[in-house]
């Protein structure tokens, strides 16, 4: 007859763990997802160390079903316990065994046959089998030893080769209750009689719920959020799924708001935003990651664009706390796995970064932070380098794309655009650096460059050779500003032997925000012999009368307006294209990417087509290579 005396307070035991660990909140992640499956587990253990005794102390009132049935719950729990325990180590140390089946096999493989002999004992006798109305063990128990020991023995490799992804205190922690697990095995093994196997659970269970699954631990203590460490052991496990969608907000201003409402009022009001967010979300897990910064993490499927417009909504009133009303400003910040962001450090970061940034932006009317943009600081950094880099070794190359006559269907004319590459030799588009450029001055030794191999390229015959009549160079708004832009182009046209009618400069609208300084600009270029085309029309605030006033040949529609028009065809468009017309100018369509495109803009009255579907802008000798044999 087993010993019982061990059963019941272990059972006693087990109920306050169970009270205290389900009437709290918990966080939904795999090892707290473990540690459940191991209390149910430890509770049916107990559960059948009980009926079995009873039963056997009642055997022939029993049918011989029911003691088999309970003998292989017994022994099934038995060994289902350790590896789950097992589990659980595996998940703290975030070792990868689910994503490949070949892993999975081997890991679970001496489990399987465990469990597989205790159900063949049934016939074989193997693990256990009755008789005399006794239960009694087979000549294969030892195998339950073996299994324990095994998995025991794995949790300790496991360890030791990922020991540095814990604590000091967590590595002890899993030292000590692999040790118990253990020790139990052993004293299991000695004195089978006494059922203290589940005591050692137990006593292992406690030691994991002290170090890593107090629910307390996860939890903010404003509110029924969770903390920043839950946040971080919930981007683990989005990390291996790749689903996740993070509404964040921070409060602006927040370490002032709480010198001007006082600390307890605006605890309390942190308080109650976690409770709105809990109430509004409840099938989001909602994070409050300290000096006033707020989560919310779903998947795919949580519809943030409503949950924000809800959360603004809300903060348009006061949060009543205590005496004061709080009145609250936020901005938000979100993030999702289509960023491609997958592991938790970088996602924390980014929001953190967001934060920061956000709490320090007050007075404007900005409600979202856009996370690319901060993302962007660091990638801006290597297009300076990259742009320093180009801009000191003359190394800005010139890429060209034609531009096709309507009237003849054959390339007269070509524009010049600018490339720079990065380390790795891959093409940086204009663009990206273009607006550096202008932000630090570089743009006008990045446009001589240009400017100069464009000439080069006429002065080395090659203009003819492709059977162009001209280039058009892209003009920056700073480089207009410039006041010997006019002779420093005769210079490099004098040094090259080029005639200024074989250059069209483009500029755009943006160059006719100071109208004295370009008209001047304008006048003594155009008495150097250059002509000029108006780029990108139709995105600035151009009217005809200020267009009219300046010497341009060429009026450039932008392939905004090109494929607005041929989405949905108007009048107004071909009215304009006739007005310009009028005026003497020859119109350019940008963007043309279909054939049918082509066809429509030229119907309209446009005299140059420009676009992918005639050719991608090209390196300059690959143009040469590509146009000089079709025109000869
Ligand atoms: P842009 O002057 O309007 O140049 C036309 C842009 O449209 C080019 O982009 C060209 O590659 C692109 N494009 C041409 N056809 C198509 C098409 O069919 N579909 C689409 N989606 N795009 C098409 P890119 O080379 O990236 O240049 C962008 C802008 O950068 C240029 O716009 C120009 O404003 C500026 N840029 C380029 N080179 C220079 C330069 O040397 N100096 C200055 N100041 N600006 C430049
Ligand atoms: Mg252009
Ligand atoms: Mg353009």
């Amino acid at each position: 007859m087993p010993n019982m005396s061990f059963v019941i307070p272990s059972f006693l035991i087990l109920v306050i763990l169970l009270v205290y660990y389900f009437s709290r909140r918990r966080l939904s992640v795999r090892i707290n997802r473990t540690f459940v499956q191991l209390l149910a587990m430890e509770s049916m253990g107990l559960f059948f160390d009980l009926v079995s005794s009873i039963l056997q102390a009642n055997f022939s009132s029993v049918p011989m079903a029911v003691h088999y049935l309970v003998n292989i719950l017994y022994y099934s729990l038995f060994a289902a316990r350790i590896f789950l325990f097992y589990l659980f180590t595996v998940n703290l140390l975030q070792v990868d065994i689910f994503s490949r089946p070949a892993s999975i096999l081997v890991h679970s493989f001496i489990f399987i046959i465990t469990e597989i002999s205790i159900l063949l004992s049934v016939r074989t006798g193997a693990v256990f089998y009755i008789e005399n109305e006794t239960y009694l063990l087979g000549k294969d128990y030892n195998i339950l030893y073996g299994c324990f020991l095994f998995y025991v023995a794995l949790s300790f490799l496991l360890l030791l080769l990922n020991v540095d992804r814990l604590k000091r205190y967590q590595t002890v922690s899993v030292i000590a209750y692999n040790t118990v697990l253990l020790i139990g095995n052993i004293v299991h093994f000695i004195v089978p009689q006494y059922l203290v196997m589940n005591t050692f659970c137990l006593m292992a269970l406690i030691i994991i719920y002290l170090t890593f699954e107090n629910p307390d631990l996860f939890s903010s203590d404003r509110g029924p959020s969770f903390n920043a460490r839950a946040f971080r052991f919930s981007l683990d496990e989005v990390d291996a799924t790749k689903d996740y969608r993070i509404l964040g907000f921070v409060l602006r201003n927040y370490a002032d708001e709480r010198e001007i409402y006082g600390y307890n009022q605006m605890d309390q009001g942190i308080t109650l935003i976690s409770q709105y967010l809990d109430r509004l979300c409840p099938n989001q897990t909602i994070f409050y990651l300290r000096n006033g910064c707020f989560t919310i993490l779903g998947d795919h499927t949580m519809d943030w664009e409503k949950i924000q417009n809800e959360i603004n909504t809300r903060f348009q009133m006061p949060w009543s706390a205590n005496e004061a009303d709080l009145f609250l400003n936020i901005i938000f910040a979100r993030i999702s796995s289509e960023s491609g962001d997958t592991d938790s450090e970088t996602i924390i970061n980014r929001l953190i970064t967001a934060f920061n940034e956000g709490s320090r932006r007050i007075g404007t009317m900005e409600s979202l932070i856009d996370l690319d943009k901060i993302h962007e600081v660091d990638h801006q950094k290597d297009v300076k380098r990259a742009l320093d880099i180009a801009i000191e070794n003359d190394a800005v190359e010139i890429f060209l794309q034609p531009l096709i006559e309507c009237a003849s269907g054959r390339m007269t004319g070509a524009e010049v655009l600018a490339r720079i590459r990065n380390e790795e030799g891959r093409i940086i588009p204009p663009g990206v650096f273009i607006e550096i450029a202008e932000q630090n001055g570089q743009i006008n030794r990045l446009g001589s460059q240009v400017f100069e191999k464009a000439c080069r390229f006429i002065s080395e015959g090659k203009l003819d050779q492709c059977g162009l009549k001209w280039l058009n160079v892209n003009l920056s708004p700073i480089q207009c500003m410039k006041k010997d832009l006019a002779i420093q182009f005769r210079t490099v046209l004098d040094r090259y032997h080029v005639s200024p009618d074989q250059i069209h400069l483009e500029i755009t609208e943006a160059s006719m925000i100071d109208l004295t300084i370009l008209e001047k600009q304008i006048q003594s270029l155009r008495s150097s012999g250059f002509q000029f085309a108006l780029d990108d029309y139709g995105t600035g605030y151009s009217n005809l009368t200020r267009v009219k006033h300046y010497p341009f040949i060429n009026i450039k529609l932008d392939m905004e307006v090109v494929w607005d028009y041929y989405r949905e065809r108007d009048t107004l468009l071909p009215a304009l294209v006739q007005a310009f017309k009028n005026l003497n100018l020859t119109i350019t369509a940008e963007g043309i990417e279909t054939r049918e495109m082509g066809e429509a803009l030229a119907a309209i009255g446009c005299d140059y087509l420009q676009g992918y579907y005639f050719s991608m802008p090209l390196p300059t000798d690959e143009f040469v290579k590509k146009y000089s044999k079709a025109s000869a």
